[in-house]
């Protein structure tokens, strides 16, 4: 038989001999193997009462950014969906009114914004083309969830507290992320 690679292994169709068919033997092989392991160090962790500590270079889940005021900071631009390598982010723009500019930073801003979750590989690139500093990928994951739907990332869902109202939250989603103030 020619093969293609070199990693063939011929099956043994020898008949079984009397101890081979008791299984004694292989039994004994896998308790040892199982016994092995009780002495090792475990693979797994307690989840959720026991976290693991993610690695500082750890991209999770988008954030939108607010600054000190609380101000949006995204300004629709496109420029994350143009970036993003799986077409996750998905937005529309609204022009702001003058009674709006305790809530948006920029003249234009994201009316609607989408990250679907099921596309996102959780490259970046979406905050590294961000302008503004609008985004960025926090110390998060998106959690499990049983519909689709449910991993649609609406505006309201990726934006971060607002620094005034709500500062814990916010100091918590900023994590370990310095202030922005530009
Ligand atoms: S992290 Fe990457 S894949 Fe996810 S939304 Fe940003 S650019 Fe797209
Ligand atoms: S998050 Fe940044 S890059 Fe994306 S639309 Fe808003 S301002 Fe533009």
């Amino acid at each position: 038989m020619q093969a293609l690679t070199n990693r063939l292994k011929l099956v043994n169709r020898k008949p079984m001999t009397f101890v081979e068919k008791l299984y004694l033997w292989n039994i004994l092989k896998g308790m040892a193997i199982t016994f092995r392991h009780i002495f090792k160090r475990k693979a797994t962790i307690n989840y959720p009462e026991q976290k693991r500590t993610f690695s500082p270079v750890f991209r999770g889940l988008q954030v939108l950014n607010r600054d000190e005021e609380g101000k949006e900071r995204c300004t629709a631009c496109g420029l994350c969906a143009v970036a993003c390598p799986a077409e996750a982010i998905t937005m529309e723009a609204a022009e702001r009114s003058s009674n709006e500019t305790h809530l948006y930073r920029e003249e234009k801003f994201a009316a609607r914004f989408e990250i679907n979750m099921l596309r996102c590989i959780f490259c970046g690139l979406c905050e590294e083309a961000c302008p503004k500093n609008a985004i960025y990928l926090s110390q998060t994951f998106a959690p499990s969830n049983y519909s689709r739907k449910g991993f649609i990332y609406k505006k309201d869902d990726l934006l971060i507290p607002h620094p005034k109202e709500n500062p814990d939250a916010y100091a918590k989603a900023l994590g370990e992320r310095k202030k922005i103030t530009n």
